[in-house]
């Protein structure tokens, strides 16, 4: 560039790679580049998608300096949308360009989308005319616009006879725009009768969204309540305004039927958003969402990073569900992220649950949120009549997993022609094999777990990395023949069980790693709620918001399961958990029940459960975390190590505690090997730290990793503010 060239300007932007700042790029002097545009911009050999920042860009050697390549035509990146990235990079210790890149998940939508090559009568006649082609003419008759198939589609022929009739000038090429995605809900299209009780909860709600200003409603409700009913109201309202809609769920992909009720309620379906959506849709969502044509997303955590113009409420479903939380590479929790971008927005956010996270209980318990509470099932429908079986009382037939005592109200519930549902959350068949000869255990080699045997695939599985072998007849170890024996269940075995009980049933396994992906298990949630499966045996998945009406006993196969690991939650989300599938049972009116198989019936959980009392369970985690300063009466974040080798990983943890300042308001504990020690190969240490809730844990992790040595080698290190996993 000589001395005289005009000058040109710096821009800053953000790019997706994990930098704490923008980086500069020049911009020609004719280009007009607002703040939120989304470029493309060189980097290093390649070419990526970027975010103009805001402010100057930092000076920088003019040699150095690139030039944008292309400002898409897109709409911009809106500011509050800006200032969330940043703030969630800054609260999670990410770097900002990896939050913006969630943003920009969709390369294919900066562009426009290609207009459709239509077809239109020109009045010129064919030089033939065939019965075919006399059909062609009368469909296009209106003088609209038809694509080239579905011209062919409409008028029963293949495409070769309207490329014929084309070809001759018949038609006349022209440009379609593409179509919405999705039709405009209509907020007065199916408003449901509610109950009174449902109503006054709906009135405050649609208050809260017909006003402008940030606000945080718990909607508790048992389930069946009439929860999505009452926040549809919400929607309607913010609707109403103008105002697009996020409705966060957290198994979207399964929970077909919700978009059903929106239909009914709205007149159109929401657009979805989740990881198993073709990329072609995905694209359509982003840029429909970006331009305001989307109204409303109904969509997984990853939701949240879509580029709304015009945002004015987030539902979150479900708001405890674990799966709101993100492990990998940026760890957020949507739940808690919903409430910080309604805050950049102004915009209010309602929590739906049954079972509230104490986050957010005792955020309503303080005042900082609203709490509306919905105490009793719809059109009388009674709760599931629920109580434990203690086994070590009723225990199971030798080599069995079910007591007599379940067995027999499985039996009674197909008597009446009624479904039941057996709960476990392990898939396969069994979670461990050993040889009965010499003890050998089977191990994944890239991981400190046992291998799960997986009956039906003949295989045995690695469930953390996905390690699979063949189901062997030696043990590899001494050599002996068929002397593997399976420990412990999994749902293949349960269903095992319940065909030697039950022959004549009409058994599914359902879990997620079921062959056929998503679509299937689809198909199947569907056949069962149509009453096409007798016994159900599933994991989690069949615990999320289905509807089966037919269903009227639930057995949780093992309730003691999730109490044993060590996580500060683990009463809570056993607790979450087990309210959740045993309220799968007489979601349509029937007498219905809940029996769950424990070892400790006097444990609080179970009590809570038993006697329905959820207050008292409550009351007591509450009184416990207080005392303990966890969450959210303190904070906890993890410092998560590994590498190669364990000597690495060790040695780095250790330099990381060694760097910690000694403040009063936090404790680092640790470095200890993760339960997880090992998983994909890599070895891993872990670091907590526990500070009060004034503490500025951020503000102390930045300290700390800036006195640290960098990572070296293979080291890595990941932070994980409020942590929900602790293996
Ligand atoms: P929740 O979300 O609290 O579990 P839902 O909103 O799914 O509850 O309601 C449970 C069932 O009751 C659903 O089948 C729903 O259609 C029905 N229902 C709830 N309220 C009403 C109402 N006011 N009118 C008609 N059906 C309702
Ligand atoms: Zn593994």
């Amino acid at each position: 560039m000589n001395r005289d060239s005009p000058r040109k300007h710096v821009i800053p932007v953000m790019v997706p790679v994990p930098t704490d700042r923008p980086y500069s790029y020049a911009v020609p002097e004719a280009v007009e580049v607002p703040p939120g545009a989304i470029l493309r911009v060189p980097l290093g050999p390649r070419e990526v998608a970027g975010v103009a920042w805001d402010g100057d860009g930092e000076a920088v050697d003019s040699k150095k300096l690139k030039e944008i390549s292309q400002v898409f035509d897109c709409p911009p990146l809106p500011a509050e949308m800006r200032r969330f990235i940043e703030w969630v990079a800054a609260y999670t210790l990410s770097p900002p360009g990896m939050v913006a890149r969630m943003a920009l998940r969709a390369p294919a939508a900066f562009d426009p989308e290609p207009p459709v090559e239509g077809l239109r009568l020109t009045g010129n006649r064919p030089d033939r005319m065939t019965a075919a082609r006399e059909r062609v003419l009368a469909q296009a008759a209106d003088g609209q616009a038809w694509t080239r198939s579905g011209l062919a589609h409409a008028a029963g022929v293949s495409l070769s006879v309207v490329d014929g009739l084309a070809g001759q000038g018949v038609f006349e090429r022209v440009e379609i725009p593409p179509r919405p995605l999705v039709a405009r809900p209509d907020p007065a299209f199916g408003r449901a009768e509610l109950t009174p009780d449902q109503q006054a909860a709906a009135e405050r709600l649609r208050e809260k969204a017909a006003a402008d200003g940030f606000g945080v409603t718990l909607l508790d409700g048992v389930t069946g309540s009439g929860k999505t009913e009452v926040y549809f109201e919400a929607v309607a309202a913010a609707l109403e305004r103008g105002g697009q809609v996020l409705i966060l769920l957290p198994e979207i992909a399964l929970t077909q039927a919700f978009l059903e009720r929106f239909h009914d309620r709205f007149g159109a379906k929401p657009a979805e958003w989740h990881s198993d959506l073709a990329p072609k849709k995905r694209e359509r969502v982003w840029r429909q969402v970006a331009e305001g044509q989307v109204r409303v997303v109904a969509g997984a955590r990853s939701a949240l990073f879509l580029p709304f113009c015009e945002l004015g409420l987030i539902v979150v479903d479900e708001e405890h569900d674990p799966a709101y939380k993100q492990e990998d590479r940026v760890f957020y929790n949507a739940r808690d992220m919903s409430v910080v971008r309604a805050r950049f927005g102004d915009f209010p956010v309602v929590l739906a649950s049954a079972t509230p996270s104490l986050e957010s209980r005792v955020n309503a318990d303080q005042g900082r949120y609203d709490r509306i509470v919905l105490p009793a099932r719809f059109a009388e429908a009674a709760m599931p009549d629920l109580s434990a079986i203690d086994m070590r009382k009723a225990p199971p037939e030798r080599g069995g997993f079910l007591s007599p005592v379940l067995v027999e109200a499985i039996g009674q519930t197909l008597a009446r022609q009624e479904q039941a549902l057996l709960f476990l959350n392990r898939r396969g068949y069994a979670p461990l094999t050993l040889c009965r000869v010499c003890g050998h255990r089977f191990q994944c080699p890239n991981c400190s777990t046992w291998l799960v045997e997986h009956r039906f695939r003949r295989q045995l599985v690695c469930h953390h990395c996905g390690h699979n072998e063949a189901q062997p007849e030696a043990c590899p170890e001494c050599g002996t023949l068929d002397h593997l024996v399976p420990c412990g269940p999994g749902v293949e075995r349960i269903a095992e069980e319940v065909d030697r009980h039950f022959p004549d049933a009409r058994t599914i396994v359902l879990s997620s790693d079921m062959m056929g992906g998503v679509k299937r298990l689809r198909l199947e949630l569907e056949a069962i709620a149509e009453g096409e499966a007798d016994i159900v045996v599933g994991t989690q998945l069949v615990a999320k918001g289905h509807n089966f009406p037919g269903m009227t006993l639930v057995g949780v196969v093992d309730a003691d399961l999730g109490l044993a690991n060590g996580d500060p939650r683990a009463a809570e989300r056993t607790f979450q958990l087990l309210s959740q599938v045993t309220g799968r049972a007489g979601r349509s009116g029937r007498k219905s029940t809940g029996l769950l198989q424990t070892y400790q019936p006097e444990h609080p959980v179970m009590r809570a459960l038993v006697c329905g009392d959820a207050e008292t369970f409550y009351e007591r985690e509450i009184a416990e975390r207080e005392r303990a300063v966890l969450p959210p009466f303190g904070r906890l974040a993890a410092m998560i190590v590994s590498a190669a080798s364990r000597a690495e990983a060790e040695s780095h943890a250790r330099a990381l505690r060694r760097a910690a300042p000694v403040v009063n308001e936090i404790a680092v504990l640790g470095p200890a090997e993760a339960p997880l020690a090992l998983v994909a190969g890599r070895h891993r240490f872990r670091l907590l730290v526990h500070g009060t809730r004034r503490a500025d844990i951020q503000a102390y992790l930045r300290t700390l990793l800036e006195a640290a040595p960098k990572p070296r080698g293979s080291v890595r290190v990941q932070v994980d503010i409020d942590p929900q996993s602790f293996l």
